[in-house]
């Protein structure tokens, strides 16, 4: 079998980076980038540390300042307004995207829409949109999804609430840059969820059909640095090498599923955050043991190979007692990072019971539970519902 590895033809890490913007690109050849961030990034004041960079080394840009959490086509839709106006003595020939997996993947709907119009349904999978959008440099402030190194987009559809997942080489970054400080302002819940978002992609890369020996590299690569890690950064923000450990694992883990594709988690956890507005990686957190016990029996060796790599048994130890210590992990590390039930996070639970089905449908469309190891039906994935509700 052959498997296609799609990267960002750049990636600067370390303390700084973000000052280097102009140097970046300038290799990636954009001389008018429209930054797109969201409002947490101007009042931080990292959008004005960009701001400065830009404005010190002579590059004209614009701004768009009002991405949202779990973007809807809505606000792709006003950045796309702004994008299409233009700066002053030409187009914009590139985008630059300041903040977490939301700003990103807003950039990334611009990145096509900008050349080619449409809507954003127009582009979700099963359509594969390879066709060169414009380039994107991405600066992720979050360690959790990756999106800066994954050729996919997720934006909400706010017709019927769908989390549309895009894919193609049109998403891939053209360059990312990993600057560790800009995570240390990263509250405790935010830390939580996105790193298990990352711890997350690189399991169900690692164990996903479509893995390959490249991408089990990455996923195995992640799990090392996010395992040790996570605890620290939420109980220590400051806690730099931490989160340096991270805002790198959760990389390799964007590269691990971006080539490998993520698994059942991520395909039951797109319509709780759709319907119930649940932030993505908490989702992901809700689902992951139970999702994981479900899924052992059909790979145990691989799910055995995650709790070595995540430190959790010896290489000595049999698969059933690391796929025990796996389990016992997930479960630990939930409760000391605070995720509720989705009961404790206060759905309703009539809306639960009766969305559950249709939940279930929009899960197994995404396409992801196919390249679970356990492939659920739809009455599985309903009663997987049911066993994580309270
Ligand atoms: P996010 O971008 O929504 O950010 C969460 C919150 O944290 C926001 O309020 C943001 O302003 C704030 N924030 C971000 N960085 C901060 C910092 N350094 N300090 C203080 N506050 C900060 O969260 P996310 O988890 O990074 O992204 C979630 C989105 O990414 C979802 O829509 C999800 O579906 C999508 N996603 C995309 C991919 C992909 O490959 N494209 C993969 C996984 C998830």
């Amino acid at each position: 079998m052959t498997a296609t590895i799609v990267l960002p033809r750049l990636i600067r890490t370390g303390s700084g980076a973000l000052g280097e913007i102009a140097d970046v690109l300038t290799r990636c050849g954009i001389t008018r980038p429209l930054i797109v961030t969201d409002p947490t990034m101007i009042t931080l004041g990292y959008a004005d540390r960009l701001f400065e960079a830009l404005a010190a080394a002579g590059v004209a840009y614009g701004a768009f300042g009002d991405t949202e959490p779990e973007p809807t086509e809505t606000s792709v839709i006003a950045a796309e307004a702004v994008l299409r106006a233009g700066a002053e003595g030409g187009d914009y020939d590139g985008l630059v995207a300041l903040g977490g997996g939301s700003a990103i993947d807003t950039a990334k709907a611009l990145a096509v829409l900008g050349p080619h119009g449409g809507r954003m349904r127009d582009y979700k999978v099963p359509r594969i949109v390879d066709e060169p959008g414009l380039p994107v440099i991405a600066i992720p402030t979050t360690a959790g999804t990756g999106s800066e190194a994954t050729r996919v987009t997720v934006i909400t559809d706010p017709e019927n609430d769908e989390k549309m997942l895009c894919m193609g080489l049109a998403f891939m970054p053209v360059a990312a840059i990993l600057d560790p400080d800009l995570t240390l302002s990263l509250p405790k819940r935010v830390t939580a969820d996105t790193g298990i978002d990352a711890l997350t992609h690189a399991i169900e890369a690692y164990v996903s059909r479509k893995a390959s020996p490249f991408s089990d590299q990455q996923a195995l690569a992640a799990m090392r640095l996010i395992a040790p890690n996570l605890r620290r950064a939420f109980h220590d923000s400051e806690d730099r090498a931490a989160r340096e450990a991270l805002l790198i694992g959760a990389c390799f883990g964007g590269i691990a599923f971006s080539n490998a594709s993520v698994a059942l988690v991520h395909g039951m956890s797109r319509p709780i955050g759709a319907f119930f507005h649940v932030p993505h990686g908490l989702s992901n957190a809700m689902l992951l043991p139970a999702v994981t016990t479900w899924s052992i029996p059909a790979a145990p060796r691989r799910y055995a190979d995650c709790a070595r790599a995540m430190g959790l048994a010896g290489e000595g130890v049999s698969d059933a007692h690391a796929n025990d210590a796996l389990l016992d992990e997930l479960r630990a590390l939930n409760a000391e990072l605070g995720v509720p039930t989705p009961a404790g996070f206060g759905i309703r639970p009539e809306r639960w019971q009766q969305l559950r089905p249709l939940m279930a449908e929009q899960a197994l469309a995404s396409g992801s539970p196919g390249n679970n190891p356990r492939i659920p039906t739809a009455d599985e994935i309903v009663a997987l519902y049911d066993a994580v509700w309270g």
